[in-house]
């Protein structure tokens, strides 16, 4: 087997770049904290492979935290956008491709109307203004473990209790912006109804992933997310559903198709991101029109963006959802279908303990654990350190994995017999790895 253990223009780049940025890098996670080592320092990625600064090859599982759902450097997502930047990169104008992306959104969700923005985090911290807009209440619920961007009010962790009014989890974040917010247990419904017993009418809004996915991969209980939207109905606070990581990705719309019976509800707000910008910084927030109208320059909820629905971004997440058909969720499904058998079948077979969680072709492992995972509490009482050595294992290996034991693995459609032998390989030594840790 090929190995991969030498990095040294990595390195390099490495030591630069902690000169002149925090940790060397724009986003915490990139930095290997969690698993040690260099980072590795990508420069091309086409399909299912990454390459490295130093030449080195791997099959990508991080998919560049979701987007990346056809794989890297689709042909026609490159020709679509170098067509567009011919015609220019930004207009500070109404566009045609944003409405396009708009209607195909509108056409696979149940949004009745969306905006566009630039980032997952500007989409939640969005939705959750207007929310309190519309409902003209303060209070906003979230579960613990749920990740929805850097949003000040979101960075809320969950203490003891069954209602924790929440603490700020980042100084830089002052106790009363955090103070309107709720943190329960994931998939807690006596928590929840404790909650709007108690808070009810103060709730503007309960905010949760549609499938939790930055806890390693929690799914929504059955019936779970449909009694959210119940439980917001009844209190008249609106539910919404941040598909950013599930949007485009579990389905051609999002998780909500997978929730069991779809009729009969929909969340109030959704939110979108990764896959609808093809690899460039767009996103989204949407649903009921009576609530986006409440958004100016109709209403008087204030939102805005200098580069948002830009020409560039749309186009690329235009381009990649019209590829991703039938035929390229079914790739998709039925790689990480196949990955995740491979996957437990090493670790069976190294006599690891483990649980393997899936929210459609989304899925994660936890370390340690014999029975599933539910919430956060059981997220964290994973042995995470078991993830350290079989991450170094793999990436010797040529498998570029996520460099925390709490994320998602991402699979693209363009995983396909060879990405999955080159893993298949490298997944025996690092189980043994796993065990021994
Ligand atoms: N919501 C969810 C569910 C996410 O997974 C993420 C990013 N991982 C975000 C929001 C924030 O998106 P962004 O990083 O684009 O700000």
């Amino acid at each position: 087997m090929e190995r991969v253990t030498s990095h040294p223009a990595s390195q390099g780049l490495f030591d630069r770049a902690r000169q002149v940025s925090p940790g060397g890098v724009n986003s915490p996670v990139r930095a290997f904290r969690a698993v040690g080592g260099t980072p590795i320092f990508m420069r091309s990625g086409s399909g299912a492979w990454l390459t490295d600064v130093d030449g080195n090859r791997y099959v990508d599982l991080v998919g560049s935290w979701g987007p990346m759902l056809l794989g890297h450097a689709h042909p026609e997502v490159l020709a679509a956008v170098a067509e567009a930047v011919g015609r220019g990169t930004s207009f500070g104008t109404p566009s045609e491709p944003e409405v396009l992306l708009a209607e195909e959104i509108v056409g696979r969700t149940p949004v009745e109307s969306v905006r566009l923005v630039s980032s997952g985090t500007e989409a939640t911290m969005s939705a959750i203004r207007l929310a309190r807009g519309f409902t003209g209440r303060d209070k906003i619920v979230k579960f613990a473990g749920c990740y929805h961007g850097h949003v000040d009010a979101l960075l809320a962790e969950a203490g003891s209790g069954v209602v924790t009014l929440g603490l700020p989890e980042t100084p830089g974040v002052p106790a009363h912006v955090t103070a309107d917010t709720i943190v329960l247990p994931y998939n807690d419904r006596a928590a929840v109804e404790a909650a709007f017993e108690q808070y009810g009418d103060q709730i503007a809004c309960l905010i949760t992933e549609a499938a939790a996915g930055n806890m390693g991969v929690v799914p929504p209980e059955p019936g779970f997310n449909r009694f959210l939207a119940e439980t917001c109905r009844k209190h008249g606070a609106l539910f919404i559903s941040d598909e950013v990581m599930t949007g485009f990705r579990v389905t051609r719309s999002g998780h909500w198709g997978l929730d069991g019976e779809p009729e009969g509800w929909r969340p109030d707000l959704l939110t979108f991101g990764k896959v609808m910008g093809g690899g460039f910084p767009a996103a989204a927030f949407g649903g009921r029109r009576d609530v986006m109208e409440q958004l100016a320059p109709v209403g008087p909820v204030y939102q805005a963006g200098t580069l948002s629905g830009n020409p560039i971004a749309t186009t690329a997440g235009l381009t990649t959802l019209r590829l991703a058909d039938t035929e390229a969720y079914a790739r998709l499904d039925d790689a990480s279908a196949q990955l995740q058998r491979l996957v437990a079948e090493a670790l069976d077979a190294a006599g690891v303990t483990y649980a393997l969680q899936s929210a459609g072709n989304m899925f994660s492992v936890f370390w340690g654990v014999d029975k599933p995972v539910t919430d956060f509490a059981g997220a964290q009482a994973q042995e995470a350190w078991r993830y350290r050595p079989f991450f170094h294992a793999m990436l010797d290996a040529g498998v570029y994995l996520p460099p925390s034991a709490y994320e998602c693995w991402f699979v693209s459609a363009a995983h396909d017999s060879e990405a999955l032998s080159r893993i298949a390989e490298a997944l025996p030594a690092a189980a043994r790895a796993a065990a021994q840790a």
